[in-house]
């Protein structure tokens, strides 16, 4: 009798041209994990993206040949690390194509980002009886600094409405629009629901009014490509490990008019250009919003993660999460007692849902004991939530290493705790 043969999988033949997601995933050192005897299928991107290898030996190449401290030092290493640091912001810069590094401000992410703007364009526009105009889908980053501002200076923090899919009802938003509001902070990408924002018709209207749009891209970043001039926005915000790239960096580009006006909102060294006890006078853009020692290889990392993405190409990317979002959609929605979250036309690649019966947490435990990592709870949108008469949803976000197999693994990982449930 012969032998048994071994299994062995085919090996993947890349087509020319084609996006090769079993190839990315080896650029990810991290994919090699097993959870719980199985092969990671990590769908939780949306929370925090994976590193490529090229991102982790950028960090490690700085750190071992180039690490000093920036912008004043005479010294070769001090030269040479300002050079990779203001490197990374001309690589933001031309990323999502603004007009100068003068507008690229680094940040911790985008949380401090729209702390930035709401603490120093906030305080010096915002009166009482002002209003601010946000969306019922934001991100808790897009609504509490928000809400900082407003109480601080006695103007309103006003949300526009939802339609029952989960895409903003842009009538509502448009008739929200008036003589008393100062500016309209937006999500690009919903990170509850996945839906898109139509940021053009959006942006357009506000500036009908003489209105400035900041728009949070923490979700979008990563996933399309994010141009700042043909958006017209004049505040864009994003985080580094949303785009695969470390965490504790991000920036915020705004809009160099706007920028010029605005008081610094964190003082010390950096900032500056001279300082007595009595007064001090400012530096330049972009160094008068960054001041103290900048996380630095943070932006080295980053600087590497755009230039990965770019490598592989944004259209591409893009696509490919598209075909894998369909590829979900239509799997869950053939799942018994699986309702999804957000559905509106135009979708990222997330997928939040509810399962009858089964709390998202015992879902997001049982997925994990499978290999499969997702995020359940109120993903920091609990307005979004209470929108759904929800508390929690479980939620799968796909980034430029999932495969279709990392699909099917859900899907049949789910098919289980429904089988656990009854
Ligand atoms: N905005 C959106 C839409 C997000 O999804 C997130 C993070 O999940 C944030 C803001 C906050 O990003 P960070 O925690 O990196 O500042």
């Amino acid at each position: 009798m012969n032998a048994p043969r071994a299994q062995v999988s085919p090996p993947h033949i890349a087509v020319p041209g084609e996006f090769d997601a079993e190839q990315v995933r080896a650029d990810f050192p991290i994919m090699a994990r097993e959870i719980n005897g199985r092969p990671l299928v990590y769908l939780d991107s949306a929370a925090s993206a994976q590193q490529p290898r090229a991102v982790l030996d950028a960090i490690e190449h700085y750190a071992t040949t180039t690490h000093a401290n920036v912008h004043r030092g005479v010294h070769t290493l001090s030269q040479e690390a300002t050079a990779a640091f203001e490197g990374a912001r001309e690589r933001v810069r031309a990323f999502i194509n603004a007009r100068s590094t003068r507008e690229i401000i680094f940040t911790r992410g985008t949380t401090e980002a729209i702390n930035l703007v709401a603490q120093s364009w906030g305080g010096m526009r915002l009166k009482p009886g002002d209003e601010v105009l946000i969306t019922h889908l934001e991100h808790h980053a897009n609504i509490v600094p928000w809400q900082m501002a407003c109480a601080a200076h006695g103007a309103r923090l006003v949300a526009a409405p939802l339609t029952a899919d989960g895409a903003l009802d842009l009538p509502a938003f448009v008739a929200l629009l008036n003589d008393r509001t100062r500016l309209v902070a937006v999500a690009h990408v919903s990170n509850a629901l996945g839906t898109v924002l139509p940021l053009r018709e959006l942006v357009a209207a506000a500036h009908r009014h003489g209105v400035p749009v900041l728009v949070d891209g923490a979700q979008a970043i990563a996933h399309q490509r994010v141009d700042v001039r043909a958006l017209d926005c004049d505040f864009y915000a994003f985080s580094g490990h949303k785009v695969y790239g470390p965490t504790g960096i991000g920036a915020l580009y705004a809009r160099e008019a706007l920028l010029a006006q605005m008081p610094p909102w964190q003082g010390g060294g950096d900032m500056i250009l001279s300082v007595a006890i009595e007064s001090s006078t400012y530096n330049d853009l972009p160094w008068r919003f960054e001041a103290g020692t900048p996380n630095i290889s943070g932006a080295v990392g980053l600087g590497a993660a755009l230039e990965y993405l770019e490598g592989l190409g944004l259209e591409a990317v893009h696509q490919h999460e598209r075909r894998l979002l369909a590829q979900a959609t239509a799997a869950l929605q053939e799942l018994p007692g699986l309702h999804l979250v957000g559905t509106a036309p135009e979708k990222a690649g997330v997928v939040s849902f509810t399962l009858d019966g089964v709390h998202p947490h015992d879902i997001g435990t049982l997925l994990d004991a499978e290999g499969v990592a997702i995020r359940t709870g109120h993903h920091c949108a609990m307005p979004a939530m209470s929108f759904f008469g929800l508390t929690a949803t479980a939620r799968a976000s796909f980034g430029c290493y999932n495969t279709s197999a990392d699909i099917e693994r859900l899907v049949t990982a789910l098919i289980k705790v429904r089988e656990v449930f009854g």
